[in-house]
């Protein structure tokens, strides 16, 4: 029998090896979260509103008396919740000034999560005595105007529950300003077609108008679609259309679509919220999330952006975005610099994402 002593020894010696390798593991762990937000990202699929920092929403919220903001902000992120939740932010977003700051701060978070390139999107509205040209001007504003590294652009937002005329009053809004203005023509590169996916207008209503975006106004094409499943022709109609000019459309979401509409020469590239898609399709982890395993396992034979949508209503950043997909899915660091790469030739100005990415230093 060994002496009592000895066997302390060995306990001591165990714990001491348990401590070391946790202490390792814990070291790595911090060196990948740190490669992962420090190495350079794009993101395609951010909503202005959505992307309010959220203790600013709490500061405006409770300034402005809304007894509820908390609760809301607390509770599940069903597809429901989130729509109450942007509802309480446009409540705080009231004047040109809160836009502003909204977006300054957008921006800085952006780049704090070591993003080069973002395309912000926003739903035009008419604040006060201001029009909604105004409040796409004053996101330009501060676009142009910011200091950082980051290269920002920006996408106007048609929110389909406020119907196909609302829609076509903003798109001509739109069009007027950067007929007039090059630092609109320079800055807004794009269109979204966002808003509650439940709405009663099909996108049938709105394909005319995104097909003029296109063709008469040189944008490009931003289409949520299939995010829950609808009665109507909505997403074989988008799905043609994104088809019709490789480059210049892109798809938000693409939850219930079928794999092989996003595959092969001409594929749309797909804008992939994963904290968003969780979320709203209550799947208990990413790995259950539609095609990504499998894309993944191919290769990466499907062009894909990973995105945020929503940082403030999905409590997230980009680095988180990527690092939780590289988590989930066993992904490397050159893995994630890959599918930036790729998806920088998808931006709507390309040119600017992939000089953007250069001066960040990543490879490609
Ligand atoms: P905003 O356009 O006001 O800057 O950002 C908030 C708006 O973006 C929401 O009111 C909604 O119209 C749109 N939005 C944000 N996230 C989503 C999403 O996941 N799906 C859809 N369809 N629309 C969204």
């Amino acid at each position: 029998m060994s002496p009592p002593g000895a066997a302390v020894g060995v306990v001591a010696a165990a714990s001491l090896a348990a401590a070391a390798y946790g202490l390792r593991r814990l070291l790595r762990r911090r060196r990948v979260v740190r490669a992962v937000r420090a190495m350079g990202k794009v993101e395609f699929h951010a909503h202005l509103n959505g992307s309010i920092r959220l203790s600013t929403l709490v500061e405006l919220a409770e300034a402005r008396g809304l007894a509820g903001a908390r609760a809301l902000l607390a509770g599940p992120r069903t597809l429901e919740a989130c729509f109450e939740i942007f509802a309480l932010i446009h409540q705080c977003v009231d004047s040109l000034a809160v836009v502003r700051r909204v977006a300054r701060e957008a921006l800085e978070d952006f780049e704090a999560a070591g993003c080069c390139y973002v395309e912000l999107r926003s739903t035009p509205r008419a604040l006060g005595e201001h029009t909604e040209a105004d409040y796409v001007d004053t996101v330009v504003d501060v676009m142009a105007g910011y200091a950082g590294a980051l290269t920002p652009r920006f996408l106007a937002s048609v929110d389909r529950s406020r119907g196909p005329a609302a829609a076509a009053a903003t798109v001509a809004a739109v069009a007027a300003l950067r007929r007039g203005d090059a630092r609109a023509r320079a800055f807004v590169v794009g269109v979204d077609f966002s808003g509650n996916p439940t709405s009663r207008h099909s996108f049938e209503a709105f394909e005319r108008l995104f097909r003029e975006c296109r063709d008469a106004h040189g944008l490009g094409l931003a289409i949520h679609v299939g995010e829950c499943p609808r009665g109507d022709a909505d997403a074989s109609r988008i799905l043609a259309l994104a088809r019709e000019t490789p480059g210049r459309c892109r798809l938000g979401h693409a939850l219930h679509v079928a794999p092989e509409d996003l595959c092969g020469a001409g594929a749309p590239l797909v804008e992939v919220c994963p904290s968003s898609n969780v979320a709203t399709l209550r799947l208990a982890s990413l790995r259950g999330h539609p095609r990504l395993g499998d894309v993944f396992a191919r290769g990466f034979d499907v062009p894909l952006c990973l995105c945020t949508d929503d940082t403030a209503v999905f409590g997230t950043d980009l680095a988180a975005e990527y690092l939780k997909v590289r988590d989930a899915f066993g992904l490397e660091l050159r893995d994630l610099a890959l599918l930036v790469a790729r998806a920088a030739d998808r931006a709507f100005d390309a040119p600017a994402c992939r000089a953007a990415l250069a001066r960040h230093g990543t490879p490609r």
